[in-house]
């Protein structure tokens, strides 16, 4: 299947998710599931869940699926879900890779997660000039991507349980 059919509280058609991304949107009560595919189950630990064909979200939205996700530093988070660009650890801070001082903006392209180590590691430095090494390239996010962000991912991937944030890649490229 292609993906999951996603709703507004409307009932008009909005867009189309993973199916692992509307079985996150379904878990963080943002949308109800409206239709299942027969038969198809995310096989979990604890609880096998039916793979939505449509979802509704629960309340209505506007979203600007057609064009670029606003940058915002929660959205850096979500989109590098919680991980540390410089070292994969837990982070909680955005970095700017050209720092701010020095004439980087606000974008996509220019900020990553981090921890506050590497954070103040860096401190006014470029990677190359900290001599650091991003693991992760930072990217635009996409209007799947942009609709998870503004339904708000409020807490980390690390409140869902494991197998369903391996499963999802909540913040992944899809
Ligand atoms: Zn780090």
């Amino acid at each position: 299947m292609s993906g999951t059919l996603v709703l507004n509280a409307s009932y008009e058609p909005l867009s189309t998710v993973s199916p692992r991304r509307a079985v996150v949107l379904v878990l963080r009560r943002k949308a109800e599931l409206e239709h299942a595919v027969p038969g198809a189950y995310f096989r979990g630990a604890a609880l096998d869940l039916p793979v939505p064909q449509v979802i509704r979200l629960r309340r209505f939205v506007k979203v600007p699926f057609r064009q670029q996700a606003p940058w915002s530093r929660r959205g850096v988070l979500v989109r590098d879900r919680h991980r540390c660009a410089f070292c994969g650890r837990r982070a909680s801070t955005v970095d700017h890779l050209v720092p701010r001082s020095r004439g980087g903006g606000d974008t996509w392209l220019n900020t990553v997660a981090a921890c506050a180590d590497d954070n103040r590691r860096k401190a006014n430095r470029t990677p190359a000039e900290a001599g650091m090494r991003l693991l992760v390239e930072p990217f635009q996010p996409t209007p799947a991507d942009a609709l998870v962000l503004a339904l708000g991912a409020q807490g980390s991937p690390a409140s869902l349980p494991e197998w369903l944030v391996a499963r999802t890649g909540m913040a992944g490229a899809a």
